[in-house]
């Protein structure tokens, strides 16, 4: 997944994770927590098989990272109750057209996209949560809140942009970006299990907490997905599927929205955009 340099500070997150810090004692003591007997969780392992992920040159795997983190969050939510569907179990590559199909096929389910991030600058570094559609917002900021709050590495903030497994689930999808496995002490601690069991601890307590963050959010206006800006959009399809495949709408809409963007991609945007399936 590339990293995002467009800079943007989103007060309307930063307002939103500030309140969930107020509900996460409060509220979520009262709620009842979602059992999860009736909801599938389609969990899904970012890259795989020729796709290893991250930049060129990065020492870091992050195919590897993202399937054990999606592997463990697999057995924390299937000891919590919860039907699991992994999109991958093993080192193959999925399609995205795939990855999105398995995820369509579940009703009453949602979708959750593990990656880590990469960039050429070795600094750079944080979580990052993405999410598409409204009603996916309240499970992007549960799984941002609890895993940005978890990790000892920066926060940037619950982003809105339209990857293709988020933009073609039909089900409350969301991505998350588990920290920079270019950055040094990021893939250090990504490479230790402890911190991976971790991870996929916050995005189940993520998965866990939506619903009181849902009812909580329709009864407030502290954040709706209009206040958060829609990021540029990168078409991730280009490395899955030839481009004969794409049709002129999706071509019409990716040109609406990347002149919609008024700033220019940064370098490190740019070059890590090109070459990724998110
Ligand atoms: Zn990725």
């Amino acid at each position: 997944m590339p990293t995002n340099l467009y800079g943007f500070r989103l007060f309307a997150s930063s307002l939103l994770i500030a309140f969930l810090g107020t509900l996460s004692t409060a509220h979520a003591k009262r709620a009842p927590k979602d059992s999860g007997s009736s909801t599938t969780v389609v969990i899904d392992a970012g890259h795989g098989g020729y796709d290893r992920g991250g930049i060129p040159g990065q020492s870091v795997s992050e195919k590897e990272m993202t399937l054990d983190v999606a592997q463990r969050l697999k057995k924390t939510l299937a000891a919590s109750g919860y039907r699991v569907v992994m999109t991958r179990d093993s080192d193959v590559f999925i399609p995205l057209g795939t990855r999105v199909a398995i995820a369509n096929s579940y009703s009453n389910a949602i979708f959750v996209s593990i990656h880590f991030n990469s960039a050429k600058r070795s600094g750079a570094g944080g979580i990052e949560t993405y999410f598409y559609s409204r009603e996916s917002l309240p499970l992007a900021s549960a799984v941002h809140y609890f895993v940005a709050g978890g990790a000892p590495s920066s926060n940037r903030n619950v982003r809105r942009r339209g990857y293709y497994v988020l933009r073609k689930t039909a089900i409350p999808a969301v991505l998350v970006e588990c920290g920079f496995l270019t950055n040094p002490s990021e893939a250090a601690l990504a490479q230790t299990a402890s911190y991976r069991q971790k991870l996929a601890e916050e995005i189940a307590a993520g998965v866990r907490g939506r619903s009181s963050v849902a009812s909580a959010l329709t009864t407030t206006r502290v954040a709706t997905s209009e206040s958060i800006p829609l990021q540029p959009y990168i078409d991730q399809t280009k490395v899955a599927k030839s481009k004969g495949r794409r049709s002129k709408r999706s071509h019409k809409k990716s040109t609406r929205r990347k002149k919609s963007s008024s700033k220019p991609a940064g370098s490190e945007a740019k070059a890590d955009s090109k070459d990724r399936e998110g």
